[in-house]
């Protein structure tokens, strides 16, 4: 089987050293077994997201001599979120939710991987879906015990036992945007027959939504392979707010891209930059 990976940036905001490394680590995966690397926007997050960026993220890649056989946009992918989405609802896995952030951070309970755990306020209640003024979440429990058990493979973690329920019941279809992170990037790892996800750490625990979401739409399981991320003195990951410069300055600042990718794949990181899980 052919190895396909993928680098799937979001354009919030520019790419900075720990993008390249990932990027690197997706590339080299590929090239190392004679497969395919693929580029993916992910470009569908509304307020926040900013095309124009892509442009810029391209000439980062080739600065860093990194050659991608294939591109795609999440927003030319919408009718495949919608239609995955209607789905989920015609089998009664999806319910509308009008919760606000706030009234979940009150009602929450317990902490999950990504904040307060929605507390289930709107299950079995009669919201009314009101386009664009409900959230779709996914009844984790019922969707459960409609697949039994799941597993999955992480190249460096070994195997895995599913674990959505430490989510609770997470957003498939967002209020203001077409599709959740979640489902779009599940939904398009298969249609591009990305074979091996290779991402950070920080996404570990998405990955069991993800499998969960394969499961109930019958989409073909890749295997995973999630790296450490360039975290600063502090353990922190890397974050242009935090002050570590975009690939952008560096590479119109005249920085050799090429070198720095070698320095990357050789662990050779600038001062106080390392490998970690990056806390907080
Ligand atoms: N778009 C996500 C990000 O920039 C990455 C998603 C993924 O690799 O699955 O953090």
């Amino acid at each position: 089987m052919t190895i396909r990976t993928r680098f799937a940036p979001s354009p919030n905001g520019p790419l900075h050293l720990g993008h390249a490394y990932a990027a690197v680590v997706a590339h080299d995966l590929a090239r190392e077994a004679g497969g395919q690397f693929l580029l993916r926007i992910e470009d569908i997050d509304g307020a926040r997201s900013r095309p124009e960026l892509a442009e810029a993220f391209r000439a980062d890649l080739q600065w860093l001599g990194l050659q991608w056989d294939a591109e795609s946009a999440q927003s030319a992918n919408l009718d495949r979120y919608a239609a995955a989405g209607e789905r989920l609802k015609a089998m009664g896995l999806l319910y509308p939710c009008r919760c606000t952030r706030a009234e979940i951070a009150a009602a929450a309970s317990k902490m999950g991987p990504d904040g307060p755990i929605y507390p289930g306020t709107c299950r079995g209640r009669r919201v009314e879906p009101v386009e664009g003024e409900v959230a779709w979440r996914l009844d984790v429990d019922r969707a459960l015990a409609h697949t039994g058990a799941l597993v999955w493979e992480d190249a460096l973690a070994g195997p895995q036992t599913a674990r959505p329920d430490l989510f609770g019941d997470v957003v498939i279809l967002r209020k203001e945007a077409p599709a959740s992170y979640h489902l779009a990037a599940t939904l398009d790892d298969a249609a591009d027959g990305v074979t091996l996800v290779t991402r950070g750490m920080d996404l570990f625990a998405a990955t069991h939504i993800h499998r969960l979401l394969q499961a109930l739409l019958g989409l073909p399981v890749p295997r995973w392979h999630h790296h450490l991320l360039l975290v600063d003195a502090q353990g922190r990951k890397l974050a242009k707010r935090r002050g570590s410069p975009s690939l952008e300055d560096r590479r119109t600042a005249g920085e050799d891209g090429l070198a720095l990718a070698a320095a990357l794949r050789a662990g050779d990181f600038p001062a106080g930059i390392s490998l970690g899980e990056g806390v907080g």
